[in-house]
């Protein structure tokens, strides 16, 4: 999206609403007095073709008839009617529109809304919404829109989907401190989309903090672009996270891969931070548009209560920032600030007796020692001081330290004085908290914004060369049979095409096939049974392992064709499979899904019951790093089992991280084929001994 369009459209110089009205109470009469109540500069034209004068301005009976250009339109009018208010609002050449009706594609008015954009795209315009509030700015002091007043000033912006929303949040603002520069209501998103959102906010000189609640993306692989390339904060709340996947749970990975998880990773792939809920979009939001990244992970906690003092070192071991002790000499020069009965050790406790100038020395030197990366400062309101001083002691601190580039949280637990330090705080550029897990928790999104930094700025490509082709050529023959699901030995040609380690497997037709290839590959072997109509091989009978010699291969062949008729009878059967028996590993489990927002999505996870009944897996969108898959490995909670617990030798990790990448460069590549994919078991030997895929599965899309 063109950024000058977004300019116009979000920061207009002119702006006109049309159905402005005068009737208070309706949403045209709303935006106009908005507009002008809230003080935006520059010229406001109100279109209606029955008035002549509103709120003191001139009334255009149409918007053609506007002297000069026009920036922005507001429009307001009913549904019926905005297909041609676009159309004259694009002759008379204005740039962005901002659609406040509702009735659209969220009311199954999709063709209604596609006219518009259709229209809107053929004038060079573009348009935020339909269906929303409308847009607030408070350096441009611009409410356009019928939320009663611009938030409380500050450095973030909102993107939200849910208009109701927006107005709660704007309200919210002032009574919990957090402020924003802009509140921008997206709608349907039928043209502009939160991707081009971010990028404008990135460039918005206002904006040090891009704040989204996101109920659904339109093109994930957009957002997640839009992630990697911005130079600010964004951190994301995402709702309805129970419903979706559900849909398409025909395999394993699918009915795994929910919202929540597919979400997380892409938020986590481009650089997003999450929050957790509302309360904690809000309390990330301020730390992440005051302060600075945590470039390390030592945080040092100052304290005058052991209380607050414990529930901090709880809060920074739960949110990833666990304490260590301070380094000996800090701890020495730190107990010159404090009591004999202080501790200098982290948390730095320096009892209920400090007042300002304890916690002003204790800050200021510990700021600015090498070793501490992040700072949490916490206060618990006492009779003997003063909450007032205590916060201009730490403001004070930290200007005369001259150190910047450290984040500082507060928190200060007590009644009004504590509550009205801690504003002072805030105004000052210190996130401040009610309590002292929330100011742990903010400290922790500033280290996780770091942390993704770093990440992000990892290419993905392919630890192995692939030979596509060979991959769609097997595919092609697949489709020209009418077939949309692989066989296993057609599924491990694809996935060997990519580089990933197969067990060797060879098509017999008949017994005495059967007998060759099992003498070639060599005994001990494991039969099983090939047909494309029986997905779960066990299920029927259709596998055995272990086979030592040729009378075996004899009754296998015999017993396996036998199993597959009993289980369904009318399954069309190519022969039997004879493969090289791996030895036995660690089983864990790769799949895909193709989600409906981020497209081609992969899934690992431990096999067996760690899968079954834990659910224990782990996901990103295709494709990942060697770093990333890397990180996978260590993201599931058997992470312990691959890495070697009690006496077991680690598994090799190398392999499986290559197995990863490669595999997401796979399901990528042929995403225009391949709907879901696995491989279950793949079987993982010690370091250096690498690891084999023995069954693989894929489904082709519907075409
Ligand atoms: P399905 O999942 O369709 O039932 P599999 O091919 O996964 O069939 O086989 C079932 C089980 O048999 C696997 O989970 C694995 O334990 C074992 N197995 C299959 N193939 C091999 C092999 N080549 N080497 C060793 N074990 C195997
Ligand atoms: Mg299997």
């Amino acid at each position: 999206m063109d950024n000058v369009l977004l300019n116009a459209l979000l920061r207009p110089e002119t702006i006109a609403v049309v159905g402005a009205s005068s009737v208070p109470g309706k949403i045209g009469y709303t935006v106009l007095d908005n507009l002008i109540k809230c003080g935006y500069q520059g010229k406001i034209y109100p279109i209606n073709p029955t008035a002549t004068e509103i709120l003191g301005l001139k009334v255009f009976p149409n918007i053609i008839e506007v002297p000069g250009k026009i920036d922005a339109a507001v429009i307001t009018v009913p549904a019926r009617l905005v297909p041609q208010v676009v159309e004259e609002c694009g002759k008379k050449k204005v740039k962005g529109l901002i659609i406040i009706t509702s009735g659209f594609a969220e009311s199954g008015r999709r063709d209604l809304e596609e006219q518009i954009v259709e229209t809107a795209h053929h004038y060079g315009m573009c348009i935020l919404g339909p269906n929303i509030v409308g847009t607030l700015s408070n350096s441009d002091k611009l409410n356009a829109s019928f939320a009663p007043f611009l938030p409380l000033n500050g450095k973030a912006s909102l993107v939200t989907q849910s208009g109701a929303l927006l107005i709660a949040i704007d309200a919210a603002t002032y009574t919990r401190n957090v402020g924003f520069d802009k509140l921008i209501s997206i709608g349907n998103m039928a043209d502009v989309n939160i991707a081009d959102l971010v990028i404008w906010l990135d460039e918005d000189p206002n904006t040090t903090c891009i704040s989204l609640y996101i109920e659904g993306l339109k093109d994930g692989r957009q957002f997640i672009d839009a992630g990697l390339k911005a130079h600010k904060p964004i951190i994301a709340l995402k709702s309805g996270v129970s419903a979706h996947g559900a849909a398409a749970a025909a395999s394993h990975t699918g009915s795994l891969a929910g919202a929540a998880k597919v979400y997380g990773a892409a938020f986590q792939q481009a650089g997003v931070i999450q929050a957790s809920d509302l309360s904690n979009l809000f309390d990330r939001t301020l730390a992440l548009s005051l302060q600075p990244p945590m470039k390390g992970d030592n945080l040092i906690i100052i304290t005058n209560g052991g209380g607050v003092g414990v529930l901090a070192t709880d809060a920074a071991e739960k949110y990833g920032l666990p304490l260590k002790f301070a380094p000996e000499d800090v701890q020495t020069e730190l107990k010159k600030y404090m009591p004999e009965f202080g501790s200098a050790k982290n948390p730095i406790d320096l009892t209920g007796q400090a007042g300002n100038e304890w916690y002003y020395d204790a800050v200021r030197y510990a700021i600015a020692q090498p070793w501490v990366d992040g700072m949490v400062v916490l206060y618990c309101e006492t009779a003997m001081t003063n909450p007032t001083e205590i916060a201009h002691g730490i403001k004070k601190a930290l200007n005369d330290s001259g150190i910047t580039g450290k984040p500082v949280t507060v928190s200060f637990v007590g009644g009004e004085k504590s509550a009205s330090a801690m504003t002072y705080l805030i105004k000052e550029g210190i996130p401040a908290y009610a309590a002292p897990d929330v100011a742990v928790n903010a400290m922790a999104a500033l280290r996780e914004y770091d942390n993704l930094r770093h990440m992000v700025s990892e290419a993905a490509t392919p630890c192995a060369p692939s030979d596509q082709a060979a991959a769609r050529a097997v595919i092609r023959r697949v489709r020209e049979e009418g077939r949309n699901t692989l066989t296993e030995i057609e599924a491990k040609q694809v996935f060997s095409a990519y580089g990933l380690p197969i067990t060797k497997t060879l098509l017999a037709r008949t017994e005495a096939e059967a007998v060759k290839l099992a003498q070639k590959i060599g005994f001990p072997v494991v039969m099983k049974i090939v047909s494309p109509d029986i997905l779960h091989k066990s299920d029927a009978g259709g596998v055995k392992v272990n086979i030592k010699d040729e009378a075996s291969v004899h009754d296998a062949f015999r017993s396996i064709l036998a199993n597959a008729r009993n289980y369904k009878a009318e399954a069309s059967i190519h022969g039997i499979a004879i493969q090289e028996m791996a030895p036995w590993g660690t089983e864990v489990i790769l799949g895909s899904v193709n989600d409906p927002t981020f497209g081609p999505t992969m899934m690992f996870g431990l096999g067996g019951i760690f899968v079954e009944v834990l659910k224990d897996v782990t996901f990103r969108v295709a494709p990942v790093s060697k770093g990333q898959a890397m990180r996978m490995l260590g993201e599931i909670r058997g992470a312990p089992i691959l890495a070697g617990v009690r006496g077991e030798s680690p598994r090799d990790r190398e392999a499986m991280g290559n197995l990863l990448c490669n595999y997401s460069h796979m399901i990528l590549e042929l995403g225009d084929e391949i709907a879901e994919s696995d491989a279950n078991p793949v079987l993982v030997y010690e370091e250096g001994k690498g690891l084999k895929v023995v069954d693989a599965r894929i489904i082709l899309k519907k075409k």
